[in-house]
């Protein structure tokens, strides 16, 4: 990058290459010229080499070890002007001569997301700008005087996949990095609890949920294909007196949603009956309305898919949180996806979608197929890759989470998968953050 464009320069000094790529990803996105260094000398090495404005030093990292970073990074004379960002665990416990010690730093909580790192480093240097225009030195980062004693208990949301893989389960040594559970999705935000689909993996949320104090459930199938549902007979609290569950979809399954669930639990299928589970179970069918529990609030739309499937938006806190595992994108278009436009004739029968995920923090969707397998799979309803990131582009979305992976694709397989998306994402310059979801993937908002 052009250092005269530049909004400031940037280390990093983070022993975790995955989270440092992320930062480093999201911070030269904003326009910041930024390096990164993962161990003491390197760091010291790269302030010279580079002058920064700003510091970011992960503090508890065993090799790195934050606190003698930061004193040697105060001891170079030409980094006198550096600012200083530290990032400390939430829980952790600072006594007073350390704090002492750490003089005027900004402290960032993890965990923390992109966006809050982005924040928080514009506001260093809105501060540090607006120093300089009032002709003074003097900044307003964080002055450390008393014992930093944040609380466990902090209330905030959190969302956590249970189930990333499509179709159907798969076990085996090849696919533990992202597991190998059917669709689960959960999101709490206070007292509320809330389920997306019933795949295998709401089978490990079910034995979490019973030690803990939430007895109101709300499941919310997109659709009644076996990955999305095949968990529920295996769903503890269903089994437990006490537990209240109301499981919400579409009118338009053919059968109505208790029959299709009550069907799963046959004698021919199951030992256990529907009416023999001691839980109280409901089934609502989704209207017009958003569905609002406490301060939540839960949209749907229809999705691409065989029968009616659609795909689900959370409101939480101010965080927005999309749900679409099961979606044909752009159905039948093979081509490339560079200079396609949200006018384009196969765009079009999709505006609905595409402004209904239009905004949201973080969109969890498929993209099963590479282009090379999609030929073969038209009308299966599931998306290419480059289709995928259309949408992306064309809802503006940030952060994109992959799931529903193709039961094909094993862990080597999915890396080189997410390689190609970026490299997609890139060319048709939209080059958001992405991940694949993996089972037990866990964050806070
Ligand atoms: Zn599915
Ligand atoms: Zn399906």
């Amino acid at each position: 990058m052009n250092t005269l464009n530049s909004k400031g320069k940037i280390l990093i000094g983070e022993e975790v290459r995955v989270t440092a790529a992320r930062m480093l990803e999201a911070l030269r996105r904003e326009d910041y010229i930024v390096e990164v260094a993962t161990g003491s000398d390197e760091f010291i090495a790269k302030t010279r080499e580079l002058v920064p404005d700003l510091a970011i030093i992960d503090f508890v990292m065993p090799q790195l070890q934050g606190l003698n970073v930061l004193k040697l990074l105060q001891k170079e004379v030409h980094c006198s002007k550096t600012g200083v960002i530290l990032c400390l665990p939430r829980d952790l416990q600072l006594n007073q001569s350390t704090l002492t010690e750490l003089g005027r730093v900004d402290l960032l909580l993890r965990p923390f997301d992109m966006r809050q790192l982005v924040e928080k480093v514009d506001s260093f240097f809105t501060r540090r700008r607006r120093a300089a225009a009032f002709g003074t030195v003097q900044e307003e980062s964080t002055v450390v005087t008393e014992a930093y004693k944040p609380r466990l208990d902090v209330d905030s949301g959190r969302f956590s996949l249970w189930g990333t893989r499509g179709s159907t389960p798969t076990p085996g040594a090849r696919f533990l990095r992202h597991g190998g559970n059917t669709s689960c999705l959960s999101v709490t935000y206070g007292q509320d609890k809330f389920i997306f689909d019933a795949g295998s993996g709401i089978r490990d949320l079910g034995l979490a949920l019973l030690n803990q104090a939430t007895r109101n459930l709300h499941l919310f199938i997109t659709h009644t294909h076996w990955d999305h549902i095949q968990g529920f007979p295996f769903f503890a609290p269903a089994y437990a007196p006490g537990f209240e569950i109301s499981i919400y979809g579409a009118e338009k399954f053919g059968k109505d949603l208790k029959s299709i669930f009550r069907g799963q639990l046959d004698r021919e299928y199951f030992p256990v009956q529907m009416d023999d589970l001691n839980s109280s179970i409901r089934f609502r069918h989704l209207d017009e309305n958003p569905i609002v529990v406490g301060d939540v609030k839960i949209w749907w739309e229809f999705a691409q898919h065989p029968g009616a499937t659609v795909g689900y938006k959370i409101e939480a806190g101010g965080y927005t949180i999309a749900w679409v595992p099961d979606n044909e994108f752009m159905m039948g278009y093979t081509g490339s996806p560079i200079g396609i436009t949200i006018d384009h004739p196969m765009v079009c029968p999709y505006r609905s979608m595409i402004d209904f995920l239009t905004g949201v923090d973080v969109l969890i969707h498929e993209a099963q197929y590479t282009n090379d397998e999609y030929p073969d799979k038209i009308g299966w309803g599931h998306s290419s890759v480059s289709n995928i990131c259309l949408l992306a582009k064309f809802a503006g979305v940030r952060r994109w989470i992959i799931t529903h992976h193709d039961p094909m694709h094993d862990d080597a397989f999915l890396e080189s998968k997410l390689n190609m998306t970026r490299h997609i994402l890139a060319l048709i310059d939209h080059p958001c953050l992405v991940s694949h979801g993996y089972d037990g993937q866990t964050e806070h908002f």
